[in-house]
């Protein structure tokens, strides 16, 4: 469906310039505060309230942001330009300095001139036995006293422009805000108690107390389920559309249960579930877009597999796309075997193939000889035909482009969607991050598995841990060692990587390798390689290694900086070892001191494993913000909407979207027309924040 932006909204989404005030200059401030339109100006807002108390030099308190009626008594003027200007002034009570940096020529005393009477604002401190402002923000005559605010709502601020300034602008955008139809239930705004749009933009921008402030407050929490609603409506349409296509069906096939029964293991009951699921989807006649989710190891190529099997044995083919080329050899080395023993021929397709071989490869899909093809991002080439394209399989998703995930999906008619993710996502952000998606989560490993003895150490202690790992090391073991990337140059992470990579070289040997984000695909693929053959012994990282990667020999994981990382994190690194049945064990170095919540970080990693557990958990620890490095997993940038704070509102908003679709599809009554405004007016069918599945 598509929208013109309606008239009523032209104002909001002029360009900032169109503020008063806003010139070439102040516009790319602003732009990297907000961005580029009066819009998102009027989206900013204040985080702090200043309250101005007025008050006597006797009844001053220390750090708080008073006003006080004095007389200039005395000037003492810098002797250097390095010292400030000093302003002694009286109120009757005691003493006030006033002290300004800067040169100011005569400029102050002219001004202020002594014996004059003023009134400063600003925050006081105690300097010995002195009352000092430094730089007050106000210093008027009495009869402009009143310009001074008893609350002053503070803005975000950068460099070159000043909380102030931002402010002004913001309350300029405010008044181009025009009366926007009620686009919410109003039974709903009654019992929120939620004031209409104009009041609580409104709000947002005159604060009259700290309350105001909170996410909880009314005026927040509206907009916020604004922005929650807009979002749960664009990816419920996406859905909506997908379904609306038809798609073959496809039933549960004997030759899955073939491929089944010849598997070693029998399947969790968690992958049994899931499987039952796809099928569902699968023989219902329309499109799936399912996402399955589950820590890597936990099955979830396994229960692809047998999905791709119900498609073959239906005469279709399937396309499974991983990330890098490492992971998509992994997968096509688990898959190809089991299915080739029922007769499912799968082939590899990445970069690296050329010439006749690729031409054969390619050929094979085009006539359907073959099944299954697992690839990179070379199966989007054109040249990459199928004959039957009828399932497309996308491991983490997330790091593919929409774009890139459609263009697979257009080589087949009504092609159904398997997304799979290794990142565990706490159930109440499922909806946000996956709202156009069906979701199967796997929360049980597979039996066997050890699980990996995890201990935190400061890094005071490194010089044990290299000589612990050095004589596992020398009996056989493998290690990953990861240098985060923590400082805001790369080069200097990449340094210290490469600094600890000779340190280890030194101690263990020759066999310890390097890989790190600068390097190129195939570079980094040679040394995975190196790994993964056990030519290299331990393995330092500057990132993450590709997620997903399988080398069973390695056991022990240690991590630098782990205070740095969020628990989802931590535990996807972790979960690259204690993948055999060899006891595993996990190194958290540290830089102490650690603060609570990275103490209570650390603690929880060390008592569960399961990722979902630790993904609530983690979103409890750090309240909001960008949790988990939610931003890193394509998590949406809301302006208003704290997936934490307002969690409850997510599933309100969710239900709501499903509601209006089922009873509104054309969004033509009154509410379907304004909510179409809604949407225009959070633009999440915007490129920049599409998340579609495809
Ligand atoms: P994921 O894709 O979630 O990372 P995989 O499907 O690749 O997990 O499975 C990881 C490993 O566990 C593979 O070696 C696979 O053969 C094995 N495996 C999968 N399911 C089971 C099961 N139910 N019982 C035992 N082993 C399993
Ligand atoms: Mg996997």
């Amino acid at each position: 469906m598509s929208i013109m932006r309606p008239e009523i909204l032209f104002p909001l989404f002029a360009p900032s310039t169109s503020l008063k005030g806003v010139g070439p200059r102040v516009a790319p401030l602003l732009d990297k505060l907000a961005g580029p339109l009066v819009r998102d100006v009027l989206f900013l807002r204040p985080h702090t309230l200043i309250r101005r108390e007025q008050a006597t030099v006797a009844s001053a308190r220390e750090g708080e942001v008073q006003i006080f009626e004095v007389e200039i008594d005395s000037y003492q003027k810098p002797r250097s330009p390095q010292q400030p200007w000093r302003i002694k002034t009286y109120d009757g009570t005691g003493v006030l300095t006033l002290v300004f940096f800067g040169a100011f020529g005569n400029q102050l005393p002219q001004r202020h001139p002594e014996g004059s009477r003023r009134f400063v604002s600003g925050k006081v401190e105690l300097y010995g036995l002195d009352w000092q402002i430094t730089h007050p923000d106000y210093m008027v005559a009495p009869e402009k006293a009143a310009e001074i605010p008893a609350f002053e709502a503070v803005y975000p601020a950068t460099a070159g422009l000043p909380a102030r300034s931002v402010r002004r602008f913001a309350l300029e955008a405010l008044q181009r805000a025009p009366a926007l139809p009620e686009w919410q239930d109003p039974a709903w705004l009654a019992q929120e108690a939620f004031p209409s749009w104009q009041d609580a933009i409104a709000k947002i921008h005159s604060p009259q107390s700290e309350a105001d402030l909170t996410p909880q407050s009314a005026a927040l929490r509206r907009l916020a389920y604004d922005e929650l609603l807009a979002h749960q409506l664009a990816m419920a349409l996406r859905k909506a559309d997908r379904r609306a296509e038809p798609a073959r069906k496809i039933p549960a096939s004997p030759l899955a249960a073939a491929l089944a029964a010849d598997l070693p293991f029998s399947l969790t009951g968690a992958q049994g579930r899931a499987l039952e699921d796809i099928r569902q989807d699968l023989a219902s006649g329309e499109r799936m877009s399912r996402l399955l989710q589950g820590d890597v190891g936990s099955g979830k190529t396994v229960v692809a597999m047998l999905a791709m099997a119900d498609v073959a044995a239906a005469g279709g083919q399937t396309a499974l796309m991983a990330p890098t080329e490492i992971l998509a050899r992994q997968h096509f080395e688990t898959l190809s075997g089991p299915l080739a023993a029922q007769g499912i021929h799968a082939v590899l397709l990445t970069g690296r193939d050329k010439g006749m071989m690729r031409a054969e490869k390619l050929r094979d899909l085009a006539s359907g000889r073959i099944s299954v093809a697992v690839g990179t991002h070379a199966l989007f080439q054109d040249e990459v035909t199928f004959q039957a394209l009828q399932l497309a399989v996308v491991d983490e998703q997330h790091r593919f482009g929409v774009a890139e995930r459609q263009r697979l999906q257009t080589k087949g008619q009504g092609v159904h969607l398997l997304a799979m993710s290794a990142t565990p996502i706490p159930r109440t952000l499922e909806l946000t991050l996956y709202g156009d998606l069906d979701v199967s989560r796997i929360d049980e490993k597979p039996p066997g598995r050890t699980p990996v003895a995890t201990r935190a150490a400061p890094m005071t202690r490194v010089g044990e841990v290299e000589a612990r790992l050095r004589d596992a090391v020398a009996s056989g073991a493998q290690a990953f060692w990861i240098c985060p990337l923590v400082s805001e140059s790369e080069l200097i992470d990449l340094k210290a990587a490469e600094v600890r990579a000779r340190e280890l070289r030194e101690r263990i040997g020759p066999s310890v390798g390097l890989v790190h984000g600068k390097m190129s695909g195939p570079e980094k693929d040679a040394v995975m390689a190196d790994f993964a053959d056990g030519r290299i012994s331990v393995l330092v990282a500057t990132t993450v290694v590709e997620v997903g990667v399988n080398v069973p020999n390695a056991t022990i994981m240690v991590i630098e900086q782990a205070e740095r990382f969020g628990l989802a994190q931590l535990h996807q690194l972790r979960g690259r070892v204690g993948r055999g049945h060899r006891e595993s064990a996990c190194v958290l170095l540290y830089d102490p001191p650690l603060s609570e919540n990275a103490q209570k970080r650390l603690d929880i990693l060390r008592k569960t494993d399961d990722g979902f557990v630790l993904a609530e958990t983690d979103l409890e620890l750090r309240g909001g913000g960008d949790s988990l490095g939610l931003k890193q997993s394509g998590f949406p940038d809301y302006v208003f909407a704290d997936p934490f704070v307002h969690r409850d509102l997510i599933a309100a908003a969710g239900d709501d979207a499903r509601l209006i679709l089922n009873r509104d599809p054309n969004f033509s009554t009154d509410r379907g027309k304004a909510l179409m405004i809604l949407q225009e007016l959070f633009d999440w069918r915007s490129g920049t924040h599409l998340r579609d599945a495809g």
